[in-house]
């Protein structure tokens, strides 16, 4: 048994074999393809082969598991032969003048969302199949057929470290724990991880190597520990702790909570919100039973493409988001492209200091031919739902003035082509320490607040929040940071607008009590987290407190 340490992310323990994580982007680089009908004729053959290959595994199925089981496949070669897929996957090659692996992933990309969009469950389960046979014919085209076992059972993946886009494109289903070599507790792929409630370690001292492909490990996240070829003792010490806290905890929580006002003892309110990054984690926001999404980050809607998302398809998504959510409020941000989250097309130059550099609404108002398209997706797909949307990293009520003459000018353009939209709440994420600083300023400029702890500690402590080795001078609850949220509560209460934390900070259970006796209006917080957090506040009693606290800061 050999025993390594990393990072705690996310609480809990998952038992389960390894698999070591290969980068995708190796998988389907975009290359010019000198002899388009080449590459045509290789993306049949590969398809041919890969027929090959399901009417094998059809047949060992039918005999291991009976025809059932088996029949996935046959669903499988049904997909491969789809008139439509073969014709899309050419389109591009010819079109694009590509190679035939980028047409497949490209296509199959369009395809899965596709699948995921739709209403019925059986359907958006076969976004899953797409992948699958996908990754056979990238398998077969780049020769590479042996290496994609087929997983029986979700694994704990191991990986050197995972860009926020691949982790948003992780199918949580086949997953029971990520484990990185590296990343820190406040990326973005770490609070991916929460967001989808899996257990997680990052900066952990594992070598990675193929050697632990397959091995079994067992993550025992609150300890910071992974177990690799665990002792029978210890298998059975942590097989007996998973049944009792499946049994146990969440499911008393669940039972007990679901459907209960989040007040205090003292009869104080305040609303629990999800964060999300994904139409996939809207499901986990109705199991959590949140009051709504305090933070879709729509960023991730672009970090998952290979170029710009069009205006339709992201009216459909954000449309999505109202119509399942109803009345509940869906607070959609504008995308927050840079600093960790870059996006390749969007063709930026590189920067000394990308944290500091043309991110988020930077972007958006030197761009406005991009921000334009997604404030027109927006506003048409308020008319649908309670949408409100958030604008990131602002400084300055110049800049709060002009999204407002950009979103009038958008607004005029949808009257004029008879296009319906809404008239959605327009709030402004108080990140960085200027916004908090001139809070009372920009009070009056915004329907409302979303304070982003992340973000502001960051930049208050001068502390980048990519880098793992200044984790021990990270202080999240710096008198600073929590000085800087009571004057944002203040003042936007005096402006009679509504304020949320949507940082990590308002998942914090150790500070719970402090921003209910701040006043903050609403935590958006990890859907996993919401119950816990609902029976932490319907355990306190805020006057109380506020009459015994000796406020530290
Ligand atoms: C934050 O900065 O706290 C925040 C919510 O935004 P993000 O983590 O996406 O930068
Ligand atoms: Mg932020």
């Amino acid at each position: 048994m050999w025993i390594y340490h990393g990072k705690n992310v996310f609480g809990g323990i998952a038992i389960g074999r390894i698999s070591v994580y290969k980068k995708m982007e190796n998988r389907a680089k975009r290359e010019q393809a000198q002899n388009p009908e080449a590459e045509v004729l290789r993306y049949r053959d590969a398809t041919q082969a890969a027929l090959e290959q399901l009417e094998g595994l059809y047949e060992k199925a039918l005999q291991e598991v009976g025809e059932a089981n088996a029949a996935i496949f046959e669903i499988h070669r049904m997909m491969l032969e789809d008139g439509d897929f073969q014709e899309a996957v050419e389109n591009i090659i010819h079109t694009l003048s590509v190679n035939a692996e980028y047409a497949v992933a490209r296509t199959a990309d369009n395809f899965v969302r596709m699948f995921q969009a739709m209403e019925d469950e059986y359907m958006r389960d076969r976004a899953a199949d797409i992948k699958d046979i996908s990754e056979r014919l990238l398998a077969i085209l780049q020769g590479r057929e042996e290496e994609r076992p087929q997983r029986k059972e979700p694994v704990i993946l191991l990986a050197d470290d995972l860009a926020p886009s691949e982790t948003i494109q992780l199918d949580t289903n086949q997953i029971r724990a990520l484990v990185t070599v590296r990343g820190s507790l406040n990326s973005h792929t770490a609070i991916l991880a929460r967001t989808m409630g899996i257990p997680a370690l990052v900066g952990t001292d594992i070598p990675l190597d193929g050697a632990m492909d397959g091995k079994t490990g067992i993550v025992d996240s609150a300890e910071g520990v992974i177990y690799i070829d665990p002792d029978q003792e210890t298998c059975a010490r942590f097989q007996k702790a998973l049944e009792e806290m499946e049994e146990g905890h969440s499911m008393e929580l669940l039972q007990t909570l679901k459907g209960k006002e989040n007040i205090t003892l003292d009869g104080q309110s305040i609303q629990l919100h999800a964060n999300i990054g994904n139409l996939k984690d809207l499901n986990m926001v109705l199991q959590g039973d949140a009051g709504g999404i305090g933070l879709f980050r729509s960023e991730f809607i672009y970090l998952e493409r290979d170029s710009f998302p069009t205006e339709e398809e992201q009216f459909q998504i954000y449309r999505a988001v109202a119509q399942t959510m109803g009345r509940k409020r869906s607070v959609i941000r504008t995308m927050d492209i840079g600093a960790d989250k870059q996006c390749g097309y969007f063709g930026m130059e590189k920067e000394e200091n990308p944290a500091l550099g043309c991110r988020a609404i930077r972007i958006c108002l030197t761009r406005p031919e991009i921000f334009k398209t997604q404030l027109r997706a927006l506003f048409r797909a308020s008319a649908y739902g309670n949408l409100a949307i958030l604008y990131p990293m602002i400084t300055s009520v110049k800049e709060v003035r002009r999204i407002r003459e950009i979103v009038e000018e958008v607004k005029a353009q949808l009257t004029d082509q008879g296009l319906p939209y809404g008239n959605p709440e327009q709030g402004i994420m108080i990140e960085t320490p200027a916004a908090a600083v001139i809070s009372d300023l920009l009070a009056r400029e915004a329907d409302f607040f979303s304070i982003g702890t992340n973000d502001l500690t960051q930049y208050m402590l001068a502390l980048d929040r990519q880098n793992p080795g200044l984790d021990e001078f990270c202080d999240i609850h710096h008198p600073a940071v929590l000085r800087m949220i009571e004057l944002v509560v203040r003042n936007a209460h005096r402006a009679g607008i509504w304020v949320g934390i949507c940082g990590e900070l308002g998942a914090d259970p150790e500070l719970t009590r402090e921003f209910l006796a701040m006043g903050v209006d609403e935590l958006s917080v990890p859907p996993g987290r919401i119950l816990p957090l609902r029976k932490a506040i319907r355990e306190t009693d805020v006057s109380e407190y506020k009459r015994t606290r000796e406020k530290s800061w």
